[in-house]
């Protein structure tokens, strides 16, 4: 089927009461894995792109991948989603690419590093979603600031550094008309997440179902919420890497995150994981190997494990065929008869 909105997945995940998972691609094994588990689970789904990945593949080798998988899975809904974008610019190249979503994250200046103020988040924001809504293109703001460093984009630093204030969330839901908020709970980008298993001092769960009591039907975007699992780490070890060891995000902590509005739950650093193991014990236990392929396909069944274990754990699994899609076009009609809401509802404190 064509690509299909993110508002809409997100809307039909609501109803359902299950998330969806986020997946980054950079290349043609990534985009396969992710929808040989889809198909497997009979899952909707959201494949990102960051700007580093659109560097990395050349856009349009990239989007042209995307459209194969859309014509290639004709039972599966895809929404193609820009990851990261750190200026209206990045997000106005991506739809007029194609994507059927974006992620403006003003929470940082353009450099992608230095967080901005709350005005500046709201005044690009707006901008964005002005522009995409147009279009029929979900936007996914950000209010809060990430920890660590990926792809060249973050603050760097502790995930505790910027967590997203209750109040600042609902004033920027209602002053940007985003589709989708992603929040600052103390998660960080990357590997290196937290020291040890995550507790409420570092994770701040609290402050989620603080959000989605007040914002209770916006959909919330948890980032940087890899598992990290010690399985997927120990294989990389065992041949030959070199990983300090770290914790990610327990999946029954998503699980809650899911019962308090979490729709978007974005995994990288899992599926890098599984691909560099399957790779390095091809090269530990056949050095004599030479042929791409080799290693490619068991990187992309190790990558497809891990996704279909995720749509099961987040319960889009089996969601596939609930709906059909709505066309760009219509969705745009609806952001501008107000038939798709873009004004949050605020409870009382
Ligand atoms: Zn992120």
């Amino acid at each position: 089927m064509p690509l299909v909105s993110m508002r809409q997945l997100l809307d039909e995940a609501a109803k359902g009461g299950y998330g969806v998972g986020a997946f980054n691609v950079n290349d043609m094994e990534q985009i396969q894995a992710i929808m040989a588990a889809a198909r497997e689970t009979k899952s909707p789904v959201i494949v990102q792109a960051s700007r580093g990945a659109r560097a990395f593949a050349e856009d349009l080798y990239l989007f042209k991948l995307i459209q194969a998988a859309a014509e290639l899975n004709p039972d599966i809904p895809i929404a193609m989603h820009q990851d990261h974008g750190n200026s209206f610019e990045t997000c106005k190249s991506a739809i007029e690419l194609g994507y059927t979503s974006v992620m403006m994250d003003g929470s940082l200046k353009a450099d992608g590093k230095t967080p901005s103020t709350f005005e500046e988040n709201v005044e690009v924001t707006r901008k964005v979603v002005d522009f995409a809504h147009e279009r029929g293109v979900t936007v996914e703001g950000e209010i809060g600031v990430l920890g660590g460093v990926e792809d060249g984009h973050g603050a760097g630093g502790s995930g505790l550094d910027h967590i997203t204030d209750p109040d600042q969330a609902v004033e920027f839901a209602e002053r940007t008309g985003v589709d989708a908020l992603a929040i600052a709970i103390g998660t960080s980008h990357g590997a290196y997440k937290f020291t040890k298993k995550p507790d409420g001092s570092v994770l701040k769960m609290d402050v989620l179902i603080a959000i989605h009591k007040r914002l209770p039907n916006t959909h919330l975007v948890m980032h940087g919420s890899s598992s990290v699992p010690k399985d997927l780490q120990d294989v990389v070890n065992k041949y030959g890497g070199k990983l300090k060891e770290t914790w990610g995000v327990p999946v029954e902590e998503i699980q809650l995150g899911i019962r308090n509005g979490v729709r978007k739950i974005n995994v990288d650093t899992d599926n890098r994981l599984a691909i560099t193991g399957a790779i390095r014990k091809v090269f530990w236990e056949t050095p004599e190997k030479f042929d791409p392929r080799d290693y490619l396909k068991p990187a992309r069944e190790a990558m497809q494990k891990v996704v279909a274990l995720r749509m099961t754990q987040f319960g889009q699994a089996g969601h596939a065929g609930d709906y059909a899609p709505i066309s760009i076009a219509e969705i745009a009609k609806g952001y501008a008869d107000g038939s798709l809401t873009t004004q949050p509802l605020v409870a009382a404190k």
